[in-house]
């Protein structure tokens, strides 16, 4: 099955081999090695990092699973927990 759903609501109606065209909103790739994270512990390290920065206001994320982040340069991004990449 081919989606332009970011939701996973195919995965879990019970889909299975579903490609999601345009990514998916509850899941974060690392770029260098490929692991895979729940979105939530990558916001969770994110905010640990970040005390000074107020992230509902600095970060906004659209229904179609697009980021807008005010001020990249002044936060500090978590690395891969496995291979230590940004
Ligand atoms: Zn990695």
């Amino acid at each position: 099955m081919v989606t332009q759903n970011v939701d996973g609501l195919h995965r879990r109606a019970g889909s299975t081999h579903v490609v999601e065209l345009h990514g998916a909103s509850d899941r974060v790739v690392c770029l260098s090695c490929g692991q895979v994270f729940a979105r939530q512990s990558v916001a969770d390290r994110l905010a640990e990092l970040n005390p000074q920065v107020d992230l509902d206001v600095a970060i906004r994320l659209a229904p179609d699973g697009d980021v807008a982040v005010e001020d990249v340069d002044a936060m500090v991004i978590p690395s891969c927990t496995v291979c230590g990449g940004s």
